[in-house]
């Protein structure tokens, strides 16, 4: 089924992601007196599309009638659809401005500039020629430009950390969990649970919180920024915070609806507790990114992580090393070429 009935004026529709082991994108939609507001939009595709506007029908609306999208995260398979939305509804579109910041750079820089981006990048990670030469070849030969997600919707409103959103009727409220992405927001209905479960109401968490996988924490990759940032200290302090909230239950973007956040949450901690000192203990021999992504453990071997996954361990490899030397426990070891740390 599709659909699914949350109770309390708050349903959910599974919207196909192509070709990703994730499977969907879990769209909440909350009834209000203004029409249903969508809490993310899907991934844009065509097949996503039918899939929500006939989960839509399904409930007894219209794509026509939806009065808002609030979008918990730039990410494709949350904001994709979001302009086609607004399209066919004239619903507004919120988002927090960090990740409206990242959707506007996305729509101006031309693609080859973000290949040649990523290219250096990996390269001051330790990455081999090997790996960074089709992203050159790529950025030289003026391809690229059919990535996915590449003219995002600009919003019409911020989300507001702390702040109620615009739902008549319903208490929608902000919680900013930078992360995942600079902007995530989780958005806690403040409303007692339909089935008298205990707790605070309910939250929808987009991907910051998940029942069984922890989402990806790479870099922020603000070509722009030089600041050096830490998501992985964001992640973990807005994990903290959201456990506090005490909520009776979790309406997650990816897998299914649980109770349970603050023991989820611990796990989450835990995870990336001996995740950390793992690294630290590898750390007793100088490492870039790249080696210690080579030596860090993963869903199965390094030699056989696909080309773009391997991409993407390394940025998470650099967000821990860069938390790891934020807690003092690891240091830049000086030198040519790409920068290689050590336990401090
Ligand atoms: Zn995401
Ligand atoms: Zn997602």
């Amino acid at each position: 089924m599709t659909t699914t009935d949350h109770g309390g004026g708050v349903w959910s529709v599974a919207v196909p992601i192509p070709d990703n082991p994730l499977g969907h994108t879990l769209v909440h939609v909350v009834d209000t007196d203004r029409g249903p507001v969508l809490i993310d939009a899907g991934w844009d595709d065509p097949a996503s599309w039918d899939a929500l506007t006939a989960g839509l029908a399904a409930l007894g609306t219209r794509v026509a009638d939806v009065h808002g999208v609030v979008v918990t995260h730039h990410h494709p398979d949350h904001h994709g659809l979001s302009g086609r939305v607004r399209e066919a509804s004239g619903a507004w579109i919120a988002l927090h401005p960090a990740d409206t910041a990242v959707v506007r750079r996305t729509r101006t820089a031309p693609p080859t500039s973000w290949l040649r981006y990523l290219a250096d990048k990996l390269a001051a990670a330790g990455a081999p020629d090997a790996h960074t030469a089709p992203l050159r070849q790529a950025a030289a030969t003026g391809r690229g430009g059919d990535l996915p997600g590449l003219r995002p919707a600009l919003p019409d409103r911020d989300i507001v950390p702390g702040e109620l959103l615009d739902l008549p009727g319903r208490r929608l409220r902000a919680v900013w969990t930078p992360g995942h992405t600079p902007g995530h927001v989780c958005l806690h209905l403040e409303e007692e649970h339909p089935a008298g479960l205990p707790g605070g109401g309910r939250l929808f968490s987009g991907d910051h919180l998940l029942p069984g996988i922890t989402p990806h924490i790479g870099l922020y990759e603000d070509p722009e920024d030089t600041t050096v940032t830490d998501p992985l200290g964001d992640y973990l302090d807005s994990l903290e915070r959201i456990g506090r909230l005490g909520v009776a239950e979790v309406l997650p973007a990816h897998q299914h609806a649980f109770a349970g956040a603050a023991a989820r949450v611990r796990e989450l901690l835990a995870h990336h507790e001996s995740r950390l000192a793992a690294l630290h203990a590898l750390l007793t021999t100088p490492l870039t990114p790249w080696e210690l992504a080579e030596r860090m453990e993963w869903n199965r071997p390094w030699d056989e992580i696909p080309y773009g996954s391997r991409t993407i361990a390394v940025a998470e490899a650099e967000a821990h090393l860069r938390h790891l030397v934020k807690r003092g426990r690891a240091e830049p070891v000086p030198g040519a070429g790409p920068v290689a740390y050590r336990a401090a």
